[in-house]
């Protein structure tokens, strides 16, 4: 049989979103005859010889496209990055001892709500008195907190840390919406985490970049499910893993390697941002939502001047097949997202609807 392809359309989903099509056609096949063997990746065990190299490629995809140190472990799990927000303090924060986050956006927020379930919890920086439209700066990171928490790029609002801060203890990093789409120390970070279904792959996945000799120091009893040193330990199998989001983030990693890797993504990512912001700052019925400094190559946040313009500007975009542009209610108007597999075609696609826009109404 043949598996149908689907039309044309600029997918700006913030995620689950894009994936490059040839992962799709990988992915499909895979469902139907996993290289060769007569079954679907769908029934085979995970404990399975070719599951387990889908794993073990997996897992060295992630530390080879980031540059992680080799004692640095991989593991992918599921519950989403807002299980990571509990795991986070359970897993580095000693018990009686405290956490320094910085409040960034929403999901920052969430994350802060974990922590404090868990232990002392301090919001050393937040951006929450200007509806999180900039990313603090010049703040103190206090030495004795067990560790620093802080969301590389806020999804939502549309903003993006363009240099990390320094700290004095451990830094942990909800990555979810940026992961891979620039290059990263990692020795700078404990733990590195995030949702698959942004830039890594579908939903389903959340994998942990982490220093396993950084765990297991809070003093704290936990449960093996939610004990990252546990999963490290097991090779992220001590329950049976997210199989096919597991192969299909590989198949995508796999993807960015050919690519070129993290640094030429960077640079497709940073042309399409240039494209897509240059058309908001150029056009006055277009404004950009954050500060400029802090905009995110991934999530761009722009409201119409005229408000009542909505319903002629929504009805372009999508004659021209564009979709997912609708902003967040926590912020109104529209968000692009622009992320890996976006091609800068489609970011075309948005500016000439801008243009052709801001002609008829200027
Ligand atoms: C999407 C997102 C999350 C939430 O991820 P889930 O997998 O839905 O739990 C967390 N943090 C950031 C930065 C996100 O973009």
């Amino acid at each position: 049989m043949t598996v149908a392809t689907k039309k044309q359309v600029h997918n700006y989903s913030a995620g689950p979103c894009i994936l490059p099509q040839e992962v799709f056609e990988q992915a499909a096949q895979a469902v139907l005859d996993f290289e060769g063997s007569g079954l679907s990746i769908l029934e085979i065990s995970h404990r399975s010889k070719p599951f387990e190299a889908v794993m073990a490629k997996a897992q060295s995809l992630v530390k080879e496209l980031l540059g992680a140190p080799d004692q640095y472990q991989v593991v992918f799990l599921g519950g989403g990055a807002s299980l990571g927000f509990y795991m986070v303090p359970m897993n580095y924060m000693r018990v009686g001892g405290k956490s320094a986050y910085a409040n960034t956006g929403e999901w920052a927020s969430r994350a802060v709500k974990e922590s404090k379930l868990v232990g002392e919890t301090t919001v050393v920086a937040s951006s929450e008195d200007k509806n999180f439209n900039y990313i603090p700066k010049g703040f103190e990171i206090p030495a004795d907190a067990d560790y620093f928490h802080f969301t590389s790029n806020n999804t939502i609002f549309g903003t993006q840390w363009k240099q990390f801060p320094k700290s004095p203890v451990p830094v942990v990093c909800d990555m979810s919406s940026d992961i891979f789409s620039r290059p990263v120390q990692v020795n700078d970070f404990a733990l590195i985490y995030g949702g698959a279904q942004k830039n890594m792959g579908p939903a389903g996945a959340t994998v942990y970049l982490f220093d396993p000799e950084r765990l297991g120091h809070t003093g704290r009893k936990l449960s093996p499910i939610l004990d990252l040193k546990n999963h490290g330990a097991k090779e992220s199998m001590y329950n049976t893993p997210p199989v096919y989001a597991v192969y299909v983030s590989m198949l995508t990693m796999e993807w960015m390697k050919r690519m070129g890797g993290v640094s030429a993504i960077e640079q497709r990512n940073a042309a399409k941002a240039k494209l897509l912001y240059d058309a908001i700052d150029r056009l006055p019925q277009f404004n950009g939502t954050t500060a400029v400094e802090d905009r995110s190559p991934m999530n761009a946040t722009f409201v119409l001047n005229d408000a009542a313009l909505e319903p002629a500007f929504d009805t372009l975009w999508k004659e021209a097949g564009i979709s997912g542009i609708r902003g967040h209610r926590s912020v109104g108007g529209y968000r692009a997202s622009m992320y890996n597999a976006l091609p800068i075609e489609s970011v075309q696609a948005l500016v000439d609807v801008m243009d052709h826009f801001a002609r008829k109404h200027g």
